[in-house]
């Protein structure tokens, strides 16, 4: 994608593996700076707009505080019944006018492919913030950060994607992101919840060796880490449907304990119940320390795309 001056970010294919190492390298750099300082000035005069369509607590309050520790400011609509989106108002219309007050969108919407279609309607970067259950690329970009920072290596890697493989933006982006660093993926999940077949096939395509199957432990025993994700509920039109398939994958002492070995265990967040707070002091549970890299990619992400960096 040859740097990020004045791109959007909309999917995690659009990276090369170049790309994604430029982008640690810097976010590695602000992890360092923010050390020391706590704020900085590159992006003195900018604006952000986060528009959020749906709810979010990580992914909006780490760009926005990525923006303000950058030096720049934010604006968002607050509530969207407080804004003409109540009115009726369209994607596009209201990306329109969010562009004529801010320097970059922060988007996330239900609709898979708005994102794409806002970036269509604006003349300023947009990054996808997740949409619907399409991609989520900024997430699967501060999730390989924290990997390499884990276990120290991205090579390798053989990696279990587990749980709600169907509707989760997160795992879509994130198979894409690993992709260009050969991992083995092992995808998890009830059947009713596989991995869109377009999605695995073009990662086989890409010659990459990837087992689907429903047994956690099983391909939890051959693997370095586990990316567990959430059911997503907000996706099923019948709930019906829902509960046949939540609570399908725990994670709890008795897991690991069965296990027999160190296992890193990772979550974008927010997590129902597939793992037990009991976990949460067990050496390799990553998924705080995920969410505080959060910052820094996001850090990366802005300072590239304004070219200071
Ligand atoms: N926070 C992530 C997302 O927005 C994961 C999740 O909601 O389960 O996709």
């Amino acid at each position: 994608m040859a740097g990020l001056k004045g791109k959007d970010i909309l999917h995690g294919n659009q990276f090369t593996k170049k790309d994604i190492e430029a982008i640690m390298k810097v976010a590695a750099e602000f992890e360092k700076e923010l050390k020391g300082k706590g704020a900085l000035n590159l992006l003195k005069g900018k604006i952000l707009a986060t528009l959020f369509f749906e709810p979010s607590t990580r992914t909006r309050l780490s760009f926005e505080a990525a923006m303000q520790r950058l030096g720049g400011g934010v604006i968002g609509l607050g509530s969207l019944e407080g804004s003409s989106v109540a009115k009726g108002e369209s994607l596009t219309d209201t990306a329109r006018t969010v562009a004529q007050y801010a320097d970059v969108i922060v988007l996330r919407h239900p609709r898979q492919g708005s994102a794409k279609e806002a970036a269509d309607a604006v003349p300023i970067p947009v990054i996808n913030a997740g949409d619907g259950a399409g991609q989520h690329p900024t997430q699967a970009l501060l999730d390989i950060f924290t990997m390499r920072k884990e276990l120290g290596t991205l090579k390798n890697l053989k990696v279990c994607l587990a749980g709600d493989l169907k509707y989760g933006r997160t795992v879509h982006a994130l198979a894409e992101v690993l992709s260009l660093f050969g991992a083995r993926l092992f995808f998890v999940s009830p059947a009713m919840l596989r991995m869109p077949e377009e999605i695995t096939a073009s990662l086989r395509g890409r010659g990459m060796e990837v087992t689907e199957t429903e047994d956690l432990f099983q391909a939890a025993s051959q693997c370095d880490l586990i990316y567990m994700t959430r059911i997503q509920k907000e996706r099923f039109s019948d709930l019906g449907e829902y509960e046949k398939v939540k609570g399908s994958y725990v994670i709890d002492q008795e897991f690991l304990s069965r296990l027999k070995k160190e296992i890193t265990i990772m979550h974008p967040l927010p997590r129902v119940d597939e793992i037990h707070p009991e976990v949460d002091g067990y050496a390799g549970a990553a998924y705080f320390r995920q969410m505080r890299n959060g910052i820094f990619i996001r850090m990366a992400l802005l300072a590239m795309i304004f070219g200071k960096r």
